[in-house]
Formats: C-alpha cells, sequence, structure tokens
C-alpha cells in the first residue's frame, strides 16, 4: 500500500478477521464483476405436493427401518434412524502407542430429527408465524429435555434446506445432534468470547451487535428480541449472523416472547432469501448456545448462523476451492453489498 494511503474497503483486497473465531476472510471488492464461467446448477424442480406418499417425513408414512409416522399435526420428533451418534457409547480416549499421534475419544450422543409441519410443501420462509412459534417452541423443549440428559454437554440444532445442501428430503425438518465433547465450531467461538470477557469484561456479542447498530451498514432486519446482519467477516455471499439483542446464552432463558421474536426473525430472514434470486433459497442454519457441561458459560451470547451457499443467481453457486481450501476462504461481493440487498429485500 502507498504510504499515506488509508485502506479502502470498498476496492482494496484486504483481509478480515472473524472475532467469533479469530479465522480471517480475504475479500476482493474489485473482482465481483468478473465473468462466470464455472458450474451452474439445475434450477429447483417444480413445487411440491402437500403430501407425498414416498416420503419417510410425512405424516402416517412409514420410515426405512419399520417405524411408521404418525398421523401427526403440528411438530413431530423421533430418533434418527440412521444415527450418527449413540447414547451407550464409551467416552474412552484411545492413544495408540502412547505417541500422541493416533488419538480417538469415543464420542456418546443423541440423534433426533424434528418435522416442522405435516405438510411437505412448506419451508420456514412459506409457515405462518404461528406455525414457526410450535417450531420454536419444540426446539425449547428439546434443548431443556437434553441439557439435563446423562453425557450431554453440547446440544447442536440445525437445518440444511435444499439440494444444494445436500439436504436428502424437501418435507420441513431439522436435526439435533446432542454430544458429549463440544464441537470444533463453538469450542473455538466460546474461546473467543471467554477471552474477549476476560479483557473487556463485557460480552463480545453484546458489543458487536452495539457497533453494528451504530453503523447500520450491515443490518438486515431487527425486532424487539433479535437483531439479522450480514456479519463484517462473513465468507458466504449472504451469510447472515442472528443475535439475540439483550444477553442470553440459550434456549433455557426463553420466554413467550422470545419464542415469538425468533420466530418472527426466522420467517423474515428465510422469505428474504427467498426473494434474492426468486427460488427456494438452500442453506444451512443452525444455534450456537451455551453448553450444559455443568459449568457457567457467561462469555456464551445466543446466536444463529445462516451459510447460504448461492452467489450471482439461483444457478451458481459458491465453492470452497483452491486457495479457500489450502489458504483462507475468499469472496468478492463485499458483506455491506450483500447486506444492502438483503436490506432491500426484507422490506418488501
Ligand atoms: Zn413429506
Ligand atoms: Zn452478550
Ligand atoms: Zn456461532
Amino acid at each position: 500500500m502507498p504510504r499515506g494511503r488509508n485502506l479502502k474497503l470498498t476496492e482494496d483486497p484486504h483481509r478480515r478477521r472473524n472475532a467469533l473465531t479469530n479465522e480471517w476472510v480475504l475479500v476482493s471488492p474489485h473482482r465481483a464483476t468478473r465473468p462466470w464461467q464455472g458450474e451452474i446448477a439445475p434450477l429447483p424442480g417444480a413445487a411440491e405436493p402437500a403430501y407425498d406418499p414416498s416420503c419417510y417425513l410425512c405424516p402416517g408414512n412409514a420410515r426405512v427401518g419399520g417405524n411408521r409416522n404418525p398421523s401427526y399435526a403440528a411438530t413431530f420428533v423421533f430418533q434418527n434412524d440412521f444415527a450418527a451418534l449413540k447414547p451407550d457409547t464409551p467416552h474412552a480416549r484411545l492413544d495408540v502407542g502412547n505417541m500422541d499421534l493416533l488419538v480417538s475419544e469415543g464420542e456418546p450422543g443423541i440423534c433426533r430429527v424434528i418435522c416442522f409441519s405435516p405438510r411437505h410443501d412448506l419451508t420456514l420462509a412459506t409457515m405462518s408465524l404461528h406455525e414457526i412459534e410450535l417450531v420454536v417452541d419444540t426446539w425449547v423443549g428439546q434443548f431443556r429435555e437434553l441439557a439435563g440428559t446423562k453425557d450431554i454437554h453440547h446440544i447442536q440444532i440445525f437445518e440444511n434446506r435444499g439440494a444444494m445442501m445436500g439436504a436428502s428430503n424437501p418435507h420441513p425438518h431439522c436435526q439435533i445432534w446432542a454430544t458429549y465433547s463440544i464441537p470444533q465450531e463453538p469450542t473455538k467461538e466460546l474461546a473467543t468470547q471467554a477471552n474477549y470477557l476476560r479483557t473487556h469484561s463485557r460480552c463480545l456479542l453484546c458489543d458487536y451487535v452495539a457497533v453494528e447498530q451504530g453503523q447500520q451498514v450491515r443490518l438486515v432486519c431487527q425486532n424487539d428480541g433479535f437483531v439479522a446482519l450480514v456479519p463484517f467477516w462473513a465468507v458466504w455471499p449472504f451469510e447472515i449472523l442472528v443475535c439475540s439483542r439483550n444477553h442470553m446464552g440459550s434456549m433455557q432463558e426463553f420466554t413467550k416472547e422470545t419464542v415469538w421474536s425468533l420466530s418472527d426473525i426466522l420467517q423474515r430472514v428465510t422469505s428474504t432469501y427467498n426473494r434474492i434470486f426468486g427460488v427456494p433459497f438452500p442453506y444451512s442454519m443452525g444455534f450456537h448456545q451455551s453448553p450444559c457441561d455443568g459449568v457457567e458459560h457467561p462469555e456464551c451470547h445466543f446466536h444463529a448462523h445462516f451459510y447460504p451457499p448461492l452467489l450471482r443467481s439461483a444457478t451458481i453457486r459458491k465453492f470452497m476451492v483452491g486457495f479457500e481450501m489450502l489458504g483462507t476462504p475468499q469472496r468478492d461481493i463485499t458483506p455491506e453489498i450483500a447486506a444492502e440487498r438483503l436490506r432491500e429485500l426484507a422490506k418488501t
């Protein structure tokens, strides 16, 4: 950089630090208009039917493995028939030859599936506010139950939406993976939050939300309980971070009002996403909350991440390859420009 010239975040290639993970993202604003000659994914197929006799999540249908779904009328929770984790696994550590090279640990856990609705054709973006409240109520109930379960120290609720994200079934549903150990991403984020609290005597995300409220440029939408924004360090083109406006650690602290305001934000974020390219928008989303490991976590601030893969149209997705796999993730369109576009669409 020539001496005396300040960095222009709208023009100069630069890297930004993710305050939650301490990782970096490379931003190349000048490349946002380069032509695309790569893969174009097929458009999603025709609209889904309200009931699909071949869907293993629809009410009354049989699942692989022989169980039959009840004729449920709102939400429906069941143990995953092909669970990645089993509750009776020993949590022993194994270090072959004590060489500190071939190290493994048993991972006891519980995997559940939550159907959001009996309707095969609905999504969070098209469900009514009341229907989404029933989903959030179910998450709260599941979180509280699993948090009190032996050998469960962390609860990950997540939704994969769309074939592009590898969702095997369009029926609206999410998964819960409750584990003995705290997974990698929350471990990184808890460490930065704890460090920030030690250094500044304040909560990292409370401070971050205040900065974003002041600058306004990365805000998408908000209500009394939650704010949705494109984080300063976003990697995915239309990534969104949803934070509670008041400090809270987990769904243990939710009230009726919190359930309503989270439902409202989820409806607004997902329907805004669908308006970007005029298609059902694929994404992975999930909540980061206080671990239930018997230790206080004053550093932990409840939030949700939305990671959508689409880049410049309904059929062009972002890939994490080359420099991103071997070096640092990179983006062209700046988080501020993405936020401006989302904010306009969130108003309509
Ligand atoms: Zn279905
Ligand atoms: Zn906080
Ligand atoms: Zn997080």
